[in-house]
């Protein structure tokens, strides 16, 4: 993409392959700056749909059907990184794709991601493929044990993902499926997770909002506190790691870097998001830009904004579980102070699924972590 590319501007059409809570929030931040948005995926209804210009239902495989959304669009950005290869390239006929076919492509792989990530030098666990029996026992016994098996494709949330203690539970894992590519990974004791959100513009421009720590429960996000608590050394150290990743895979647009921090100091990349993170909600309430303004920005060729943040903020996810005895009680939430509640429109609260989130902001991060948990609890109680 050359430089000289003009951006595009307000009043443009932006089209979002994929049409979760994700594209939603993109498209509310781009219809608030004037842009028009189209959203492409199989579902209609959707959290992306209801905000959105126009939702156009159609399977990814559908390359006439993908060449004709890309073809009503300035731009083709994505919100959830499984778009199989062939429709980021279709798209790519007709308008930019942003972030590009590449950066999609060593993503949706961990075996991809994670040797980009050694070949370029960036830290991270011992991991070794698995593809078969034979695989598994040489990969144990040179990572050992304990180690965690991962899917190497469609796999997040902890989906397709079992920690092992021994031989007899790695084959148990992989035997209905040996040859499905995995990898192994070292386990690592770490002291705590965190990510750093950043944007990366056309000409290179870099823009982040500092280390932000995240809890998980079941694999899933739970809490995210920001800025996170570690040393400013730290904080800067992760800040440069995903700085270089970005300059590397040349990305255009927003890209997630989650980490363990070990408890001996080192941090050790777990995985890559090229768009948008649950970790870097707070923005929206927290700070003087959202990750969904940047994103905008990025793939329109715009200035990336400023990212400074007003106060400490946690966020806090609401999984459709909240709603096993009826409606939440949301008006025992909003009563909280510094609360914000967001939802993401989508109709059937199954168990585990991501249905909103919460943020709170406060004096200190302490402070905002105690009112996001409260506020959640206080959807349990009967109205
Ligand atoms: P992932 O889908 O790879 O981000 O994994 C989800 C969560 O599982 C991580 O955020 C960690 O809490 C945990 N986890 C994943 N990989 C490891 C590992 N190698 N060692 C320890 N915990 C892990």
């Amino acid at each position: 993409m050359s430089q000289k590319e003009s951006p595009i501007l307000p009043g443009s059409v932006i089209g979002v392959l994929g049409s979760g809570q994700l594209g939603r929030m993109f498209a509310i931040a781009a219809r608030q700056m004037g842009y028009r948005v189209h959203t492409y995926s199989p579902e209609s209804d959707t959290p992306t749909g209801q905000v959105a210009d126009r939702e156009i239902p159609g399977d990814y495989e559908d390359l006439d059907k993908v060449a004709e959304f890309a073809r009503g669009v300035k731009v083709v950005t994505f919100e959830f990184e499984n778009i199989p290869a062939p429709t980021a390239r279709t798209a790519a006929k007709y308008a930019p794709v942003r972030p590009d076919g590449e950066v999609l492509h060593t993503t949706q792989h961990r075996l991809r991601e994670k040797s980009f990530l050694k070949q370029a030098g960036f830290p991270l666990a011992a991991f070794a493929p698995v593809t078969s029996r034979e695989e598994l026992l040489t990969g144990i016994s040179r990572i050992g044990l304990p180690a965690v098996l991962k899917t190497a494709a469609f796999g997040y949330d902890g989906k397709g993902q079992s920690t092992i203690a021994n031989i007899e539970q790695g084959l148990n894992a992989i035997a209905k499926s040996p040859q499905t590519p995995r990898v192994l990974e070292a386990f690592v004791d770490f002291e705590r997770e965190i990510s750093v959100v950043a944007a990366r513009g056309m000409n290179g421009e870099f823009a982040h909002w500092g280390a932000i720590e995240n809890q998980h429960k079941n694999h899933v996000l739970d809490l995210s506190i920001a800025p996170a608590n570690v040393p400013a050394t730290i904080a800067k150290e992760a800040v440069e790691i995903a700085r270089g990743i970005m300059e590397s895979l040349k990305v255009v647009g927003v890209l997630c870097v989650e980490f363990f921090l070990t408890r001996g100091g080192k941090l050790l990349v777990n995985e890559l998001a090229p768009r948008p993170h649950n970790s870097g909600h707070w923005t929206i309430d927290a700070a003087a830009s959202s990750q969904f303004d940047q994103q905008l920005r990025a793939v329109c060729g715009l200035p990336l904004a400023d990212t400074r943040q007003f106060c400490p903020a946690a966020m806090t996810n609401l999984l459709g579980d909240l709603w096993t005895n009826g409606e939440p009680n949301w008006p025992a939430a909003l009563a909280l102070p510094g609360v914000k509640l967001h939802l993401y429109g989508k109709i059937e609260p199954r168990p585990g699924r991501k249905m909103g989130h919460l943020t709170a902001l406060a004096d200190t991060t302490e402070e905002a972590a105690r009112i996001a948990l409260a506020a959640r609890e206080a959807l349990r109680k009967n109205a």
